[in-house]
This record gives C-alpha cells, sequence and structure tokens, in this order.
C-alpha cells in the first residue's frame, strides 16, 4: 500500500528542505532522502558565504531574494542564520576588473592589505570588494526549514533511497527503501543524482555534472581579525576566510566527478597550505579537518528549476553548482509557486509550464532557462 501525497521531493539538501519548508501547510508533502541524515552530502560541505556579485546574472537576483527572505526570518529568531562577512577577490588588474562591477566595487591596494593584513603586499595588484555579503549559519538555516516543514505537516522519511519511479494515471509512484508512494509531483532534488534518479524516472537526463571542491580546516599562527573578509583569488585558484581561531581554506578545483560521496586527494590541502604560506603571513601550521562536495551544474552554469517539458508531473530542482545556498530561498519560492499554481489549474499539479506569481526572481530566471529541454 503506497502513501498518497500531492508533492514528493527527492533529496534532503539544502534544495529539497528549502522547498518542503516552503510548500509546508499549502499541500501534502513528503521529501524522501536516501542517507540515514538529512543533508549529508554537498549541504554538509560547504564555505556558508552568501556572495551577491557572485554567478551569472539569474544566480545574482535569485541570491538577492534569498537574502531578503532569510533576513526576514532572522528577525523572529533568537539566533540569525546570516551575520555580514564582506568578499574580497585579488589578482591582477586584468582578473579583477572583468569581476569587480555591478554588487563588487574595485578598491585600493592599501584598503585591501587594510581589511586582511595577512596578504603578502605582492602577491597581488588589483582587489575588489561586495559588502553585501554574508556570512550564512547551514546547519541553522537547514534546521530551520526542517522544523518548519515538519511543522506545517510534510512527512520527512530518511534511509529510503528511491530505486523506482514511473507513472502511474495522472501521478507518479515511486518506490523507496521497503516503502511506496503516489503523488502528483516528483521532485527531482537529488543534487549529483538528479540525472540519475531521472533516468530511473524513464525521463531524458539535462546533462548535469558534479564537480569536485576540497575545503579545509586548518591551524595558524596568526589568526585573522574578525572583520577580515573572505578572500578569494580572482583565478579561482583559491579562498579562505575566518573561522574563529582557525581559518577554512580551498583549492577551489572544478574536477568532473561521477555522483559519489566525495572524499578529499591526499595532497591537494597540502599543495595548497604551502601556496598560502608564501602568499599570506598566516603561518599555516596543520589540518583540523578536511572534506569535498560536489558542485553539480548544467552546461550554462543556471540552476534548473521547473517542470521538465516533456514527463508530465516531474520538477526539477537541480544544477545548483557553487550557489545552492545563496540561491536557496529564492529558489524554493518560485518552485513553489510554479507547484502550487500548477495546483490550482488542475487536479494535477503537474500541469503548470508558465510562472505563477510573478516575481524577480522567477523574472530573472526566466531569461535564462524556462524550458528545461533546450
Ligand atoms: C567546498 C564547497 C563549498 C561550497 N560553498 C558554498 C557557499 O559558500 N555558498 C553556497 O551558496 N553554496 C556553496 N556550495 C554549494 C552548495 O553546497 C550546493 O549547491 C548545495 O549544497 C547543493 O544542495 P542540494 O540539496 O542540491 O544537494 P545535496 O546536498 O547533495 O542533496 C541531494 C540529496 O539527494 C539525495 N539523493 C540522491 N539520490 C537520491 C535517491 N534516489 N533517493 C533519495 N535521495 C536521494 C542525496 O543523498 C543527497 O542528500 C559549496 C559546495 C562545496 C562542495
Amino acid at each position: 500500500m503506497s502513501a498518497n501525497y500531492d508533492v514528493v521531493i527527492v533529496g534532503g539538501g539544502i534544495a529539497g528542505l528549502s522547498l518542503a519548508s516552503a510548500l509546508a501547510g499549502k499541500c501534502s508533502v513528503a521529501l524522501v532522502e536516501a542517507e540515514q541524515t538529512l543533508a549529508y552530502h554537498t549541504s554538509a560541505r560547504s564555505a556558508r558565504q552568501l556572495i551577491p556579485s557572485y554567478g551569472p546574472p539569474a544566480v545574482q537576483e535569485l541570491t538577492l531574494r534569498t537574502l531578503e527572505l532569510i533576513a526576514a526570518q532572522d528577525a523572529d529568531r533568537p539566533e540569525p542564520v546570516l551575520s555580514p562577512r564582506s568578499f574580497m577577490l585579488i589578482g591582477d588588474d586584468a582578473a579583477v576588473r572583468e569581476q569587480a562591477s555591478g554588487h563588487m566595487r574595485p578598491i585600493s591596494h592599501a584598503e585591501a592589505m587594510e581589511l586582511c593584513p595577512a596578504l603578502v603586499p605582492d602577491s597581488f595588484t588589483a582587489a575588489g570588494l561586495d559588502t553585501g555579503s554574508f556570512a550564512c549559519n547551514a546547519p541553522l538555516l537547514l534546521e530551520d526549514h526542517r522544523r518548519r516543514a515538519e511543522a506545517g505537516g510534510v512527512d520527512i522519511i530518511t534511509g529510503a533511497r528511491v530505486h523506482s519511479a514511473q507513472r502511474l494515471g495522472s501521478g507518479w509512484e515511486l518506490g523507496a527503501g521497503q516503502e511506496g508512494f503516489q503523488a502528483a509531483v516528483v521532485v527531482n532534488a537529488a543534487g549529483a543524482w538528479a540525472d540519475e534518479l531521472a533516468v530511473l524516472s524513464g525521463v531524458e537526463k539535462v546533462q548535469l555534472q558534479p564537480y569536485r571542491r576540497t575545503a579545509a580546516i586548518v591551524d595558524v599562527e596568526h589568526p585573522l581579525p574578525e572583520s577580515c573578509p573572505m578572500v578569494a583569488a580572482a583565478d579561482d585558484s583559491f579562498y579562505f576566510r575566518r573561522d574563529g581561531g582557525q581559518v577554512l581554506i580551498s583549492p577551489s578545483e572544478h574536477e568532473p566527478s561521477g555522483p559519489e560521496d566525495a572524499q578529499p586527494h591526499p595532497g591537494d590541502i597540502e599543495a595548497l597550505i604551502a601556496r598560502l604560506n608564501s602568499l599570506t603571513t598566516l603561518g599555516i601550521r596543520g589540518i583540523r579537518t578536511a572534506w569535498t562536495g560536489l558542485r553539480t551544474e548544467a552546461a550554462d552554469g543556471v540552476p534548473v528549476v521547473g517542470f521538465d517539458a516533456e514527463a508530465r508531473g516531474f520538477f526539477w530542482l537541480a544544477g545548483q553548482g557553487g550557489y545552492g545556498f545563496q540561491t536557496s530561498s529564492g529558489i524554493a519560492e518560485l518552485a513553489a509557486d510554479l507547484i502550487l499554481a500548477g495546483q490550482g489549474a488542475a487536479a494535477v499539479p503537474g500541469g503548470a509550464q508558465a510562472a505563477g506569481p510573478a516575481s524577480r526572481t522567477a523574472e530573472a530566471l526566466a531569461a535564462t532557462r524556462w524550458s528545461i529541454r533546450r
């Protein structure tokens, strides 16, 4: 006997959880996660920074909307999810000039040195600063979405990998672990596994590619001041930021991978430590912990959000790449509008192709992608 829902969300990372919280109380929803714990994969492995100047135009719009939505909720939370932390790019003149527009303004070498005194002065010639950037308490945001979802009646099932999905009458039937589900809409929030989930559902892939990215928390002789921005190389070869008395560092690698529980490659962090010890006065002494996650991208780098044009009731919520947290609430709002607009029009939510209530985020995304099949 299958349990029956309006919407089954597959994937319990930030994408699936933020949509579950946006839909809670508005229709019947189950969220199904393969792992025993929520947010086990990429959503537990981010650098926890939201950067308005980062990414293509649609991502930047979604980031601004996400910041608005999270800030509004922060007003009612005892502990805020967001805290101000600027984002600074350093590099040569040409590389910085290319990116220092819009939300990022060029700053002088002296200003950059003042903001991050740990930089070796001749390690860069130009800098840009995004003061609208925020640190994100990712565990708190994830937990808040889980709590709001459950309070709104969403059933969250962990340790249940979806192994089969097929169209049945006007909806879908899914098998997950030992359980069965029926739903009018299936949401594919399966991260690095999103194309695999499409294939097992008989839906054409959208050619998503997971890319590895590693980060580590390191001990340093000279901790960064609390006011220090997150610092990234304009050529995308590293970034670092303060993490209490330690420092988070990343080699910013972008290496293709299959969907898997990614782990650091030996030597990657050690090579970065040697480099950062020449570019900064941090004096990195050792690695506390290191991890790797998968940033899953479509070919054009824009998240894949919307009903599949061919497979009725199959909704994509994938390809968030390196922007999954900074776009999460904006994308969830947009996705919930689309799913609920479909539900209003017919007994089956899956009919919608156009955006529901016009919103800035919908327009931003519509400009670059609406039809999931290009
Ligand atoms: C090192 C690093 C730093 C990053 N820094 C930032 C940052 O500062 N800011 C930012 O915005 N983003 C950042 N990101 C990107 C961000 O972490 C991702 O975009 C985001 O976590 C993706 O979330 P997701 O929910 O799509 O995927 P995931 O968190 O991977 O969730 C997908 C879930 O689907 C489940 N699943 C898959 N197949 C099935 C199935 N068949 N049945 C049931 N469940 C299934 C998986 O088990 C998984 O839990 C970073 C990423 C990395 C790796």
